[in-house]
Parts: structure tokens; sequence; C-alpha cells
């Protein structure tokens, strides 16, 4: 088989079904069978040894492309075709994947369904009458449906981890700093974090070591080794101490979901594990201190969408003011209008301290909560979503339904902590994630007791 192979089996696919799940904004596939072309020249030579050679990878659109149309799902940057390459596109490059095309997602990754980008809505391929789950929704139901074998989403405050549960696939949010973010276009800085999506677990693995690691360009990398993750991937799970907390099998879960999750600890137990129900108190804040930190930081990041200096641009300002206004009012969607409103309230002068200092000591209280249960714990399990694929349509009227789907997300990201979703099972047809929480650094044990568990 030749990588040329690989490359015309996958858009053949895409032929197939992309016009039902509607996964890719941008496909690149003059580029991607030259490319093809070159490396099979390479097969049998020492070249091709790396492990990801010739793979074909989606990329979701909020990270940068050299020459690769990037719109992060915003008609404010429609036509913007970036100059340079994010460092994790680099690194791709360097493993020799194969870039296939730009993939769906919410409007500057704002979102839990695919349902805000300002293009289309992608669907989930189990079932078209439901959502893929966002923000990274195109990631997700381009490998589910056999267009890709690998993605890279983005992750703020579940949007790897929930659309994988919904497509069925494995998606890996690394703790904060262990991917770089340059190139990422910023949501909330604090908390956005680039991971694999794919069908395995070793997969997911193989492509995390890829684009891992500190980076000059990204001063919130972390300065700390790369292990081997697929060293991690024994099987053994024995002597492993699990922890369970209440709150994510509580009020609002679906008792499927809360039952898959119980199945799913009866089968770590059999292979040795042990497991506790554990409390984390702050939970019930996580919701109202993400929904108020991600919106500060983005009305901030978003500043720099003015009509200026990328994309968009009104056609007929009256002056500068007016530049501003018009582009911005035409440019982004309302989930945007709505979050930067929210942000820039939240940071003016007179309720700076009764709100964003007020969540961030909220946030610290919730990063210790994880700790405490560390300190016993190996690691944390519980469902990733509460429910599966809701309905295309359902919650789009109410922001805050929509919103309260991150539940069991959220901690994560404000912790900065690692966490996979691996299948655990259907319910009614659509797929059931299991979340699995590690410790700082310690991708290794979530993808142990994820492989052992798949
Ligand atoms: N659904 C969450 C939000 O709308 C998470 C998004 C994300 O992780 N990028 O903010």
């Amino acid at each position: 088989i030749t990588v040329s192979d690989l490359v015309s089996e996958s858009y053949k696919r895409i032929g197939e079904v992309e016009d039902k799940v509607q996964a890719f904004l941008t496909l690149d596939e003059e580029r991607a069978r030259e490319a093809a072309k070159k490396m099979d020249e390479k097969i049998g030579t020492d070249e091709a040894k790396g492990l990801l050679f010739g793979m074909p990878i989606g990329v979701k659109d909020n990270i940068v492309t050299k020459g690769l149309r990037t719109t992060s799902a915003s008609k404010i940057l429609e036509n913007f075709d970036p100059i340079y390459d994010a460092t994790v596109a680099s690194k791709l490059h360097n493993a020799e994947t194969i870039t296939i095309g730009k993939l769906n997602m919410d409007e500057f990754a704002m979102g839990s369904s695919n349902e805000n980008s300002g293009f289309k809505a992608t669907r989930n391929p189990w079932n078209l009458d439901r959502v893929p789950g966002g923000s990274s929704g195109g990631s997700a139901a381009s490998v589910a449906a056999g267009e890709v074998l690998f993605s890279l989403g983005s992750d703020t405050g579940g949007s790897i981890r929930q659309p994988a549960s919904y497509c069925g696939v494995v998606g890996l949010k690394p703790t904060y700093g262990r991917v770089s973010r340059f190139g990422l276009i910023a949501f909330a800085s604090s908390l956005d974090q680039i991971g694999p999506i794919t069908r395995t677990v070793e997969d997911n693995a193989y492509l995390l070591q890829a684009i891992s690691g500190v980076d000059p360009m990204d001063s919130t990398s972390a300065n700390v080794d790369v292990p081997s993750y697929a060293e991690a991937l024994t099987g053994d799970v024995k002597g492993l101490k699990i922890a369970v907390p209440k709150e994510y099998l509580g009020e609002g879960v679906n008792e499927e979901v809360r039952q898959s999750v119980l199945d799913a600890l009866k089968v770590l137990e059999k292979m040795g594990a042990t497991w506790e129900e554990v409390s984390l108190p702050h939970s019930k804040y996580a919701l109202a201190t993400y929904y108020l930190l991600s919106s500060s930081e983005a009305s901030a990041n978003l500043a720099r969408f003015d009509g200026v200096r990328y994309g968009y641009r009104t056609p007929n300002p009256e002056n500068l003011i007016d530049l501003y206004k018009k582009t911005r009012a035409e440019g982004f969607g309302d989930e945007v209008k709505r979050r930067i409103m929210l942000g820039t309230f939240a940071l003016s002068s007179g309720y700076y301290d009764a709100y964003y200092k007020k969540a961030q000591k909220a946030r610290t209280l919730i990063k210790q909560d994880f700790e405490n249960v560390f300190e016993k714990y190996d690691v944390i399990i519980g469902p990733t979503a509460p429910t599966p694929a809701f309905k295309i349509g359902e919650n789009m009227s109410d922001p805050l339904t929509m919103y309260a789907n991150d539940i069991l997300t959220i901690p994560v990201n404000l912790a900065g902590v690692p966490g996979i979703s691996v299948p655990c099972g259907f319910s009614n047809g659509l797929p059931l994630g299991l979340q699995i929480i590690g410790k700082h650094f310690d991708e290794n044990t979530v993808y142990r007791v994820a492989h052992a568990f798949e």
C-alpha cells in the first residue's frame, strides 16, 4: 500500500459521505496528492520509518495552516490565508502526516454542538439528526465517519472530549502546557489546549507524541519531559486507585450514562483496580466560573478582529469607529457576540472584583479539589457528558441548557489536568463516553487505564 493509496481512500470516503456529515470546511486535495506522491518515493527506505508516515489527518479550523484557508468557522475570517504554520502543524509535517483538510467547529470554539459554526452544522455520523458535539464536532465526526484516520481538535471546556463521546471515538485533552498553543486561534488562553482525536487509544498516544513538547513560541508551554506514551499501553491496571466523584453521577446525568460508567468500573475492578466514591465539593461552581473566565479572556482575545488586520472588512464604513463597529457586527455570530458582551462586562471597572476576581478564586478552589483527590488516587473516572448526542436544534434557543452540557468536562480545564474520553457503550444507538482524568503531566496513567478498558 502506498501513501497515494491512503490519500485516495480518504478522499474517496469524503466523496461518499461528506454531503451528509459535512465535517470539512476546506479540502486540500491537490497538495495532499502531490505530497503523497513525493512520499511514495521514500517507501522502502530509512526515511519512511516514522510511525505516522503518510497517515491522512484532519485539522480543526482554528489551527493556522500556512497557505491553507483558516476560518475558525467565522465569517470574520472567511478568506484568511495564514502566512505561517501553528507549531502543531509544523510538527505534523515533521511526522510526515498528510493534511486532508480543515474541519468544521463552533465559531471560535464557542459551543457544544457545531450549530454555532458561521458556515454549516456538522452532523453526527451515527444519526444524522443528532449533533456531533462541539466545538471540535468536525474533528470527531470526520474520524467517526472514516474520512480521516486522525484529527486534531482543541479543548477549552470539553471541546475534544464531548464530541469524541458523542461520536464514539477517542479524544484527549492534554495537561495545560503539554502542547504548544502557538498558532491556535485563541479563545480562552488559560484554558485552551490542542489534542488528538482518533479511533483507538494507541493511535491517540502516537499522535500526542508527535505534537507534545515545550515551544519557545509559546511561553505557557511547559518545559517538562515528554515520556513515551506508547510504553504506558501495557493493559495492566492492577493496584490502581480510581476515584469516582459523586457530583459526576448525580442529578442531571442520564440513567444509561450512569449505568455505563458503573459497568466500566466493574470491568476495571475485574482487572485488579479498585474504586471509591469521593467528592469534588466545588464542582457546583465550575460552570459559572468557566463561562465568566472564558468569556472574559475571549473578549480580550477577539479584540484583534477589527477589520484592519485580518479577514473581513465592512465595505462602506463612514469612519474608523464605524469600520470597527460594522465589521464586528457583520462578521461575528450571535454566540460570539454574547460572550464578548459578557466578558467585557465582567472585566469592566466596578465589576471586576465582583465577577472576574471572584471567579479566579473559585477556580483555585476547584483546582484544589482535584489536588486533594489526587493525593490518594491515581485517576478520576466519570461520564464525559450527562447525555448522549442531542437533536439538532434541540438546545439552540436556550444557551443555558447548552452550557450545562459541559458540566463534567469544564472542571478539568479549570484545573489544567489531562482528561480523555473513550467509548463505553450505547444508548438508543448513540455512543457514550467514559472520562478518565489524571494528574498534571500524567497522560501515561490516563492512557494506561483507557487502553486497558478499551
Ligand atoms: N462548550 C464549551 C463552550 O462553549 C466548551 C468549548 C470549548 O472547549 N472550546 O465554551
